[in-house]
């Protein structure tokens, strides 16, 4: 299988799976823990102007969301050399690996 570079550590690697975007286990626990540690952050916010639209305006929460994405991005570029942090959009809509079924309850 064609070389590829790790989304987190930046090494190159060949693949096992064609489907393969580390280089390790342990590089696909740090993307991922980090991504969860980001989500629960984000989490709240996005509830909270979903649910709550006139907290979400009063407290400027779409601004403060932006904010904290920027800053995220802004450390991916320092820390991680620029390489996103974030899956594509297209194994998040497809549910692939998403840990939460359709009652979004954790299960
Ligand atoms: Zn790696």
């Amino acid at each position: 299988m064609r070389a590829r570079v790790c989304a987190e550590c930046g090494s190159g690697f060949t693949p096992k799976k064609p489907s393969a975007e580390f280089c390790c286990h342990a590089c696909r626990q740090v993307f991922n823990n980090r991504r969860a540690m980001r989500g629960a952050q984000l989490y709240d916010l996005v509830m909270t102007m979903r649910f709550d639209r006139k907290t979400a305006t009063d407290k400027q929460v779409w601004s403060v969301l932006c904010g904290l994405a920027s800053a995220f991005r802004a450390g991916d570029q320092h820390a991680r050399d620029g390489r996103r942090s974030w899956r594509k959009l297209g194994a998040a809509l497809s549910g692939i690996p998403m840990a939460y079924g359709k009652a979004g309850d954790g299960r």
